[in-house]
């Protein structure tokens, strides 16, 4: 008789999983508390369904909070085997300007997410929807409505805290937490910050972005784009910044990022090119001599008093490192995803409970962060994938 495995939770961890088990070896049935699986997988491919990055894998490695966590799934299964994965399942992908990894044009995320699930149904994998799982019954798995299912090995995809209509609520952690087993309080990750505009300023540019900008926080600084909100920022170069910034909101402080408008020009070279304009005014300079925005001179100008604004050492400066104060972290239910669940000291390196052998977590229901531009999936794909490998491997044995 083939040994039973219950993955609870169908989200892009879980699906990754099941399609990776062996099902000659083990009969697999995924529990779901929706009536279908993949709403934040669904979620996640409106306005760009980014499914991974295309940045050699050292570096890759290396964007995720802690990455030697992540170091051994990434391995085992990376980017590239992410695009052969999902092109096997008949879904092709390509590498966008910014080297982020897309389903081709014209696929819609639904056709990928069905890609998937029909694979899982050929090779077997059973789904029972509407199933929450409530917690334990000695080794058994309890569901809500009445069920309590005995099983061999018990997958935990339950995901984070964030977009709580998605299913991902992140109640489970309650249970986890009466079971002995370590978590922590989850927090916004790859969220909004405040920033105190003022309503002038939003009349004019909220909803606007800030495109080929640098932001830098202490030591690290991030390329990429922000949009003006009336909340304040959000955007792919605030959110790298999260596990840097996240830790001085918490302790109260205000948060001064930096922005560079202009990265591939020195402080000097801004300079020059102001000092040495033909154009009638520092705004018309700004705005053809140095290709800057309308939200780019607006916040300049909201922000200088009118003698810093027309000294060309002062505005040059400024251009190079505009300071920004944000406040506050949007709320955890609006952020992409989140940090805390289980602790990453209560696992092993095969993502098992210590506190409950048999049982194994994955995904984003373990306390790791890594920005957007398709981090996020790929770990969740590549902890699957692993622990996939680690029991088709260990049962041969
Ligand atoms: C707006 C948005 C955009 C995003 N865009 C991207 C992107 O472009 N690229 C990227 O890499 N990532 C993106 N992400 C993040 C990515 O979607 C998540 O990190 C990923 O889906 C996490 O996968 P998971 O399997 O760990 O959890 P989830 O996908 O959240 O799945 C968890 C599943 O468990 C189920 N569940 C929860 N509790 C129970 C219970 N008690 N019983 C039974 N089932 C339960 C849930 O219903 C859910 O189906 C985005 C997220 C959001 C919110």
């Amino acid at each position: 008789m083939k040994a039973t495995i219950g993955i609870i939770g169908g989200g892009a961890a879980g699906l990754a999983f099941a399609s990776f088990i062996d099902t000659s070896k083990f009969d697999v049935t995924i529990y779901e508390k929706n009536k279908t699986v993949g709403r934040k997988f669904l979620v996640a491919g409106d306005g760009g369904f980014n499914l991974t990055h295309a940045e050699h894998i050292d570096q890759f490695i290396t964007r995720y909070t802690p990455h030697s966590f992540l170091e051994n799934a990434l391995t085992h299964f990376s980017n590239k085997d992410t695009q052969k994965w999902l092109n096997e399942l008949g879904i092709p992908t390509f590498t966008g300007s910014s080297n982020r990894i897309y389903p081709e044009k014209g696929i819609k995320p639904i056709q990928v997410l069905n890609a998937i699930i029909d694979q899982l149904k050929s090779k077997g994998v059973k789904f029972k929807f509407n199933k929450t799982w409530t917690g334990w019954n000695g080794n058994a798995a309890t569901f809500k409505p009445n069920e309590s299912v005995q099983m061999d090995h018990l997958i935990f995809c339950l995901g984070g805290g964030s977009w709580k209509i998605t299913g991902s609520d992140g109640t489970w952690s309650t249970t986890f937490k009466k079971a002995n087993i370590k978590t922590i309080p989850f927090a916004p990750a790859n969220c909004a910050y405040k920033v105190a505009w003022s309503s002038k300023f939003l009349d004019d540019f909220s909803g606007q972005p800030l495109k080929n900008i640098a932001v830098s926080y202490g030591k690290k600084t991030q390329k990429g784009e922000l949009v003006i909100t009336d909340f304040g920022i959000e955007g792919n170069a605030v959110y790298a910044l999260s596990s840097e910034i996240q830790p001085a909101l918490n302790l109260g402080e205000i948060v001064p990022l930096k922005i560079d408008f202009k990265p591939m020009f020195t402080e000097t070279e801004v300079f020059n090119r102001l000092e040495n304009s033909t154009f009638k005014n520092s705004t018309e300079t700004l705005k053809k001599g140095l290709k800057l925005s309308k939200v780019q001179i607006g916040l300049l100008k909201n922000t200088l008093t009118k003698n810093q604004y027309t000294s060309n050492k002062t505005l040059a400066h400024w251009i190079k490192q505009f300071k920004l104060e944000i406040t506050a972290p949007a709320s955890l239910n609006e952020a992409i995803s989140s940090t805390g669940g289980v602790a990453l000291n209560a696992i092993d390196s095969n993502y098992q409970l210590l506190q409950k052998k048999s049982n194994y977590c994955i995904g984003e229901m373990l306390d790791w962060n890594a920005p957007t531009g398709g981090y996020l999936l790929q770990a969740c794909f590549s902890m699957g994938a692993l622990l996939a490998n680690h029991l088709n491997t260990s049962s041969e044995s």
